[in-house]
């Protein structure tokens, strides 16, 4: 399946043979109806601030994006330079979120950039994600796009994944209500892939090509994924504006598209909702709580979700693997990391001797317990998280921790406009199962 790379669809074209110049002012006429005002308002999260999201960021920069959240655990090395827009030789050693941040705002002194360092899978609160008009993933590897996905689901925000290989560039557009989602795309050896953790990034294709004599593509790829990406993502930040014009205003949801440059070739796979996939099951009715933050104890979270449900709660389910404890199985040194099983955080060697850990995990954290006494950042979360607490019925609720929004900027806070279909009452009131 290969269609040209159009706005609304080929078939929306009035396509006249032999006249060039109309049908360039048709395509034109398509591609008019992005706003400035809508660009300025318009709020997103960028996942990954390597070569792919280095192009994503410019874009956004030069089309005038109100606010970017800049999430990357990762400081700026010497083979970065080749690839990203973004960094200059005296960045390196800084963390990729605060340079891009710098060559941001000298190109966008109007927009907002609020850096993250660290995973978007754990290091930022749903509450963030709530809050944007869409994510856009730049990330090497299945493993983190699977986890970028669940949250994006939890948060019901859309998100634009993007994937650049060698002239390939992949996007994709996925929202679990309106279509399958990143989840539904995994192929039983895909899964094995990310159990196993660790696929290469684009550095391992970029030292295939120079070994072999060729040149490295990756800026090619990344900067026509770039900008695709940014393009679906204003789309998304239109469709939440009504009368803002777009004609064709959402995204197709589900649709894997591979832009194959070698041989100018587009390959289309739409995909469904899975049934056994975990994804589509909300959203959940959030509590926005003012009154919490990520500095009070879990238990006063537990306490208020309790109230609200009319139950005690008995456990808050942390959602992933949570590393409770952790044990040298050599010098039997031992201590409580509490962080993802998965984030980059967590050490799997002994700091003392680096031999392997022994490692216990934890995926409920009963409210009644000794951890629940902790402010809740010890345990990981991040500000303006949404926490899901579960009662010994199985009922759950889920508590935002409002309270840190303070910490954020004044952006964030403005309420953002419900993408079309999201109509009050028409679901988002739903309780979580
Ligand atoms: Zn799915
Ligand atoms: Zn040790």
């Amino acid at each position: 399946m290969t269609s040209p790379p159009v706005l609304g669809g080929a078939g929306a074209l009035p396509h006249r043979r032999g006249d060039p110049t109309a049908s360039r002012a048709a395509l034109y006429a398509e591609c008019r109806e992005l706003r400035a005002d809508v660009a300025a308002a318009s709020r997103f999260l960028v996942a990954g601030a390597g070569a792919l999201g280095s192009e994503a960021l410019k874009c956004l920069a030069l089309m005038g994006a109100g606010l970017l959240v800049v999430v990357d655990p990762d400081r700026v090395e010497e083979r970065n330079l080749a690839r990203s827009v973004l960094y200059g030789p005296d960045d390196v050693g800084v963390p990729k979120v605060s340079a891009a941040t710098a060559r941001l705002a000298a190109w966008s002194p109007e927009g907002r950039v609020l850096p993250v360092v660290g995973d978007v899978r754990y290091d930022v609160g749903l509450g963030v994600l709530r809050r944007v008009d869409a994510v856009i993933g730049c990330l090497d590897g299945r493993a983190s796009r699977l986890g970028l996905g669940r949250r994006c689901a939890s948060a019901d925000v859309p998100w634009v994944d993007g994937a650049i290989g060698e002239r390939i560039a992949r996007i994709a557009a996925f929202w679990p209500r309106r279509g399958g989602c990143y989840e539904c795309t995994l192929t039983p050896a895909q899964w094995e892939e990310i159990s196993a953790e660790g696929p290469p990034g684009c550095g391992a294709a970029q030292r295939g090509a120079r070994e072999a004599g060729r040149v490295p593509t990756t800026p090619l790829a990344a900067s026509v994924a770039g900008a695709l990406l940014v393009s679906e993502a204003l789309k998304i930040a239109h469709a939440r504006r009504p009368g803002s014009g777009l004609p064709a205003p959402e995204p197709d949801w589900g649709l894997e598209r591979y832009l194959v440059m070698a041989a100018g070739r587009w390959v289309d796979t739409r995909y469904s909702p899975e049934p056994h996939c975990g994804s589509h099951g909300g959203p959940w009715e959030v509590h926005e709580e003012p009154g919490l933050g990520v500095a009070d104890p879990l238990a006063a979270a537990a306490d208020r979700a309790s109230a609200l449900l009319g139950a005690e709660v008995a456990a808050w389910d942390v959602g992933h693997e949570l590393v409770v404890s952790a044990r040298c199985r050599r010098c039997d040194a031992a201590d409580r990391p509490l962080v993802a099983e998965g984030a980059p955080a967590m050490r799997r060697s002994c700091p003392r001797c680096a031999s392997p850990r022994e490692v216990r995990t934890a995926r409920y954290v009963a409210v009644g317990s000794r951890l629940a006494r902790r402010p809740m950042w010890d345990l990981g979360i991040p500000p303006l998280d949404v926490l899901r607490f579960r009662a010994a019925d199985g009922r759950a609720v889920a508590v935002e921790l409002t309270g840190d929004l303070s910490r954020f900027p004044a952006l964030l806070a403005e309420p953002l406009p419900p993408l079309p279909e999201i109509r009050p009452g028409s679901g988002r009131g739903r309780t979580a199962p």
